[in-house]
């Protein structure tokens, strides 16, 4: 809910519409999600608001640290749907990495996410939950607290659209989050509709595409949704993403040995998207058993960065981080719902 929904409801019972603000702001500022501890509340209201907005907090299924201080959180629903959240360290600050549904319908053939298909969406208040237990995280190590925001986790963000910009809203309260939303990312894997609508959303948010390929033949072979929103069509759609909000739109790349990693496909990725306000960030594949993909080796990838940057694309090469813990996408909640099946066997 937002402000004025929270007001409205709780108006409809009676009661003054300042305690459902006040309720808000336990949640958002300080992770509280149990009536009891919001302790500038009336007895006799944190009773009876249990029975007309219950809360029903997701709860830390899993927990991984890397040497780097790379978390992946598994977070729990009630309804047992465990996503997975991870929290990322820079030099500028704490960035945490958000899934937008259980699951995810799109099918990339290296993504360890879509395996499984899409089980269902998360509402706005689950995606929150993230961010709110990666801050609670945050706290209780001293690390400093959260800027920014990647809608990259599992799922896709234009397939559960509504529900995803509802969520960045929140996120950008300023009395809640007040996570800018220059700071914020939504990462898609290439749904033309949804960029066309964004970009008329009016918030200035950060539009990532999930690009992998400069061709058709190469990226419908690792893109399903690439057959019906082809290359050109979502590159017009970029770049008018990128006129309409004058926001750079990042392309991510990920490179995958032998299948898109050649300086031809350096080149005919420099003529696509060149003279567009962009940024290209190579990622060398994560190996996910089921792919079968292999990253190249390190010449290779420089390479490919070169090819880009002498044609003054701004190019970044990916920092990995949690590797060790399974921290690429889908990677844990295959890992510990594979296990829990293996026990229930
Ligand atoms: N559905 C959205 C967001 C989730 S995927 C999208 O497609 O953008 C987040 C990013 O991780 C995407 O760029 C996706 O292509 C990439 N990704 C998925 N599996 C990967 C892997 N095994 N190695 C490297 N990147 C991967």
């Amino acid at each position: 809910m937002d402000v004025g929904e929270a007001r409205r409801l709780f108006e409809q019972h009676g009661l003054p519409g300042y305690r459902g603000e006040q309720v808000l702001s336990w949640i958002h500022r300080h992770g509280i999600r149990d009536y009891s501890q919001m302790t500038n509340l009336p007895a006799y209201l944190r009773d009876e608001l249990q029975g007309i907005a219950p809360l029903r907090p997701a709860s830390v299924a899993a927990e991984r640290r890397s040497v780097d201080g790379t978390i992946k959180l598994l977070l729990e629903y009630p309804d047992g749907n465990a996503v997975e959240t991870v929290i990322m360290r820079h030099d500028y600050g704490v960035s945490v990495c958000v899934s937008s549904q259980v699951g995810c319908a799109m099918g990339c053939s290296f993504c360890a996410s879509g395996i499984g298909g899409l089980v269902r969406n998360l509402t706005p208040g689950e995606m929150l939950e993230q961010v709110l237990e990666a801050s609670i995280q945050c706290r209780s190590m001293g690390a400093p607290r959260i800027s920014s925001i990647v809608v990259m986790g599992s799922g896709e963000p234009m397939h559960n659209y509504d529900n995803v910009v509802r969520f960045v809203r929140l996120a950008n309260w300023n009395k809640g989050l007040g996570i800018g939303y220059r700071h914020i990312t939504v990462s898609t894997c290439g749904i033309v509709p949804g960029i066309r609508r964004l970009a008329g959303e009016g918030i200035p948010i950060t539009l990532s595409v999930s690009l992998h390929a400069p061709d058709d033949e190469t990226r419908s072979r690792l893109m399903p949704v690439n057959r019906v929103y082809p290359v050109g069509e979502l590159i017009a759609a970029c770049r008018d993403y990128a006129d309409v909000t004058g926001r750079r739109v990042t392309y991510e790349y990920a490179l995958v040995r032998s299948v898109n990693d050649s300086p031809r496909h350096a080149r005919k990725l420099v003529e696509l998207i060149a003279g567009s306000l962009c940024h290209v960030n190579l990622i060398p594949v994560n190996p996910v058993e089921e792919a079968g993909f292999d990253r190249p080796d390190q010449a290779t990838v420089q390479a490919f960065a070169d090819v880009l940057s002498r044609a003054g694309i701004s190019t970044t090469i990916r920092r990995e981080l949690g590797t060790d813990i399974e921290a690429a996408c889908g990677q844990l909640r295959r890992r510990v719902l594979g296990e829990e099946r293996g026990r229930s066997r």
